[in-house]
């Protein structure tokens, strides 16, 4: 099970009181007793300071990968303020403001080519996912051409959401686990790994595979019925696993001669991540629904997305579907200010060429060594695969893994565990001497945890 390395960091006073008062999401509650909750006092820029005035390197993120400008951005801070003074919030169903409408059509902008102009938004990535299967259910039957389809298909080990819907479409962390019955009509297919499959075939194969089997499940689960296919464009189980361009290019053929919906959640990968502000873009895919949320705001504010295209959009003659907070006029605020420093900055080209710098110095600096299986990962999102033999790419101990990411921390880089990786995915902000500090981290890290384990 993965596990917050923030959570061992020192507690304080307020840790206590927490643990009195709130409720802490997947990680066992005796674990928070033992080794946390962590206060985290203060940021700036890469850096958080906890309780104890002790500074840590976030090449994580927030953990959450949201945050994607770093800490104490004023600029996005005096937004939503002017923002939440002259109108915070005027309701959902068909009262709009300036900056909702505003962020809307720079949304359909930043990837004109993809026709996705009509944004309907939420509080975060769940809400993004149930919006957009309701779309696409509602489309399939609005529009006559699938009046019953109720069926969605998914893939194996995927992270969409904690809310009931979303959750039904989820494989991944504990979230998965909770107790049926969930929302009917989901299946679930092979992803495309990097590294390891089950079949022991090479990456593209096992790609293709994957790809295909998508068609066969379409097949058997009656083509009339399938409304969408869900998938993250880069999947987070197990680290930043890059798919190639040839797999979502077949899963677009696949899902055009089935009349079925592609419905790409970019919730974690969206605006910049990847060094894009849309990963599916590395593929040359276009969605027909494309979810996106965290990154959006770089953490500054509760929104998320969901943008379709006009002929989706408007086939639905009612959309039964609501949120209080949709469109929330501060949350936009902060959107729009973020969109406006990632373009100002080349915040988005710079991220994709730091990757390749990150990349590198990576492989120079841990690709010979005995526990690293992989180095993958694109612009602001890398992981670091572990393995305890090299040849038969057998699993590492998760110990292992986990007491490297503590080892990292204790050296003041944050970074996160991933199931068998380690990923790195700093806020876009993040200098080339913040890469090179990780690197040397990384590289310190495993030559003191590795040692302790069997690795042939
Ligand atoms: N979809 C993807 C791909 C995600 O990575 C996440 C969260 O990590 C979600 C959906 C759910 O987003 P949220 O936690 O904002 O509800």
């Amino acid at each position: 099970r993965d596990k917050p390395v923030l959570n061992a960091l020192p507690k304080n006073d307020l840790a206590s009181q927490a643990l009195d008062h709130c409720i802490f999401p997947i990680i066992d509650a005796a674990d928070v007793k033992r080794d946390g909750p962590v206060v985290i006092a203060s940021g700036k820029g890469m850096t958080i300071t906890d309780g104890s005035g002790v500074d840590y390197l976030d090449m994580i993120s927030a953990y959450t990968r949201a945050n994607s400008l770093g800490y104490g951005n004023e600029e996005i801070a005096k937004a939503v303020y002017d923002q939440l003074c002259k109108m915070h919030y005027a309701g959902t169903v068909s009262m709009v403001t300036e900056p909702m409408v505003q962020l809307a059509k720079s949304l359909s902008e930043l990837r004109p080519d993809a026709g996705l102009s009509r944004a309907f938004f939420v509080s975060g990535g769940s809400e993004a996912v149930e919006s957009a299967i309701k779309i696409a259910k509602q489309y399939q039957i609005g529009s006559g051409k699938k009046p019953h389809a109720y069926k969605i298909i998914a893939r194996w080990s995927a992270y969409h959401g904690a809310t009931a819907g979303a959750m039904a479409l989820t494989d991944h962390l504990s979230v998965a686990q909770t107790p049926d019955p969930r929302m009917p009509g989901v299946s679930k297919i092979p992803n495309p790994t990097c590294y390891r499959n089950p079949f022991g075939m090479g990456d593209e194969e096992y790609a293709m595979f994957c790809a295909d089997y998508l068609e066969q499940q379409i097949i058997h689960e009656g083509p009339e019925l399938v409304a969408a296919f869900i998938g993250e464009p880069l999947m987070q189980a197990n680290g930043a696993q890059v798919p190639s361009k040839a797999y979502w290019q077949r899963v677009r053929e696949i899902c055009d001669k089935y009349g079925v919906l592609l419905i790409i959640d970019e919730v974690i990968c969206c605006f910049g991540r990847t060094g894009k502000w849309f990963a599916a873009e590395h593929f040359d895919v276009m969605p027909d629904i494309t979810t996106m949320a965290k990154a959006l705001s770089a953490g500054y504010a509760p929104i998320g997305a969901v943008l379709t295209r006009p002929d989706i959009a408007d086939a639905i003659d009612h959309f039964r579907h609501v949120h209080t907070f949709s469109g929330h006029a501060g949350c936009a605020a902060a959107a729009n200010a973020v969109i406006a420093i990632k373009q100002r900055e080349r915040l988005i080209p710079k991220a994709l060429e730091n990757g390749v710098y990150f990349k590198a110095g990576l492989v120079e600096a841990l690709g010979e060594m005995p526990a690293v299986g992989d180095i993958r990962g694109l612009g602001h999102w890398h992981a670091v695969d572990f393995t305890s033999n090299r040849k038969t790419k057998a699993l590492p101990d998760p110990k292992m893994v986990k007491g490297i990411a503590e080892k990292m921390r204790s050296l003041g880089v944050l970074v996160g565990a991933a199931g068998t990786a380690i990923e790195v995915a700093p806020a876009l902000i993040a200098s080339h001497a913040d890469f090179d500090r990780t690197v040397a981290a990384f590289k310190q890290a495993i030559e003191s945890v590795s040692k302790d384990y069997d690795i042939a």
